[in-house]
């Protein structure tokens, strides 16, 4: 059934697991989005995932790449699983840049980011891959079967026993979005996102619920009836955005006709190109808008590590329970700096707070 872009490993040696796992388990897949030269990150994320969750799981990992997965990639991250692997190949027309934008415009952008410093601002396949990230991965077929997925990067680390299948507790708590980490995004990235999103609110309020939604975690002057008769460039998103990089998520969510139309207009914009607009302040954009506050998750046990910050839990008891290897009071500890958003994540209340000064 499955397409020519899709192919689960033919290996002649049979790694893969099997036997029934011992915990039920949910519908959903671990996903790395990752290239073949990145195989020892890939397997040292996984070798950390699988001791710390999935070896007691064994829920199957899909890869995903724009261009086909080596044999060696293949063998090494099956050898390392211990559910089943399968490996898409994300069409040209997911990945690549598409046709309405400009190439002079875009040269020109990718320059002018490069000089001023900004970070990725000089890369192409930087581009793709954020916006692929925005759009593109959940309508992946490889991806069909699934209702959830757990994005893991190569390099990073979790630093603690998960005292519960994260998957488990999305279902069963009716969750739709789960972070581990939050903070402020680079300005430079993304000068015009919120001018985009703002008509994304004008054309379409019937999908916007800000009587329930966060609007107040990513707005610093939370009045919505500011929004739409001014357009002040960026001048209320306070940038706070989930780290994408760690994510558990509701692939319903992501199908829905509202991210659909809020992906059309953001994509319109031709912002992931002439500017370089990021897969995590358009997710944490859209859960903020389109969710109730309490479809969203913070994963406060789970420590987690990705170049340059982490997050330790910070009860000794805790740790010990769960055989975390983490310092919650050294400086790399996001939660501690002033770079996090997450104390704002726990003062943003149900929005109704915002909704008195209308
Ligand atoms: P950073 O975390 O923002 O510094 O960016 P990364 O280099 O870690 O990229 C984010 C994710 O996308 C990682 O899982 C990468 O492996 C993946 N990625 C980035 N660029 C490409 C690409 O050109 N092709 C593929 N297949 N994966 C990519
Ligand atoms: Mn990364």
């Amino acid at each position: 059934k499955l397409s020519s872009n899709t192919y689960v490993n033919d290996l002649t040696i049979d790694y893969s697991r099997d036997e029934p796992s011992k915990k039920p388990r949910e519908n959903a897949t671990l996903l790395m989005l990752v290239r073949n030269r990145e195989l020892e990150g890939a397997l040292q994320s996984m070798r950390s995932l699988e001791d710390r969750f999935n070896r007691k799981y064994h829920y199957d990992w899909t890869f995903l790449n724009d261009v086909p997965f080596d044999q060696a990639f293949i063998e090494a991250t099956t050898a390392m699983a211990s559910g089943k692997t399968s490996y898409g190949l994300i069409p040209s027309s997911d990945w690549d840049r598409p046709s309405n934008i400009n190439e002079t415009e875009f040269e020109s952008c990718l320059q002018l980011m490069e000089e001023k410093k900004v970070l990725y601002g000089g890369s192409r396949s930087y581009r793709n891959m954020c916006r692929f990230n925005s759009g593109f991965f959940f309508r992946q077929e490889i991806l069909d079967k699934y209702d959830y997925y757990f994005r893991v990067e190569p390099d990073v680390e979790y630093f603690c026993d998960f005292p519960y299948d994260p998957f488990k507790v999305m279902r069963t708590q009716g969750k739709k979005y789960g972070f581990v980490m939050s903070l402020h995004e680079y300005e430079d990235t993304i000068p015009t996102l919120w001018d985009a999103v703002e008509e994304f609110i004008t054309d379409y309020p019937e999908l916007i619920d800000m009587e329930t939604n966060a609007f107040s975690f990513i707005t610093d002057d939370g009045v919505i009836g500011r929004v739409m008769p001014i357009i002040q460039s960026n001048s209320m998103y306070n940038l706070c955005h989930f780290w994408s990089n760690f994510e558990i998520g509701d692939l319903s969510f992501f199908r829905s006709d509202a991210y659909l139309k809020y992906f059309e207009v953001l994509d319109s914009k031709g912002g992931f190109y002439y500017e370089r607009w990021g897969d995590a302040p358009v997710h944490t954009i859209a859960a903020a808008l389109l969710l109730r506050k309490e479809e969203i998750i913070h994963f406060d046990e789970l420590g987690y590590h990705h170049l340059p910050f982490m997050t330790c839990p910070t009860s000794r008891n805790l740790r010990l329970q769960q055989r975390c290897i983490c310092d919650p009071d050294i400086e790399e500890n996001i939660d501690i700096t002033s770079y996090s958003c997450l104390t704002r994540w726990w003062k943003s209340g149900d929005g109704k707070h915002f909704m008195k000064h209308i």
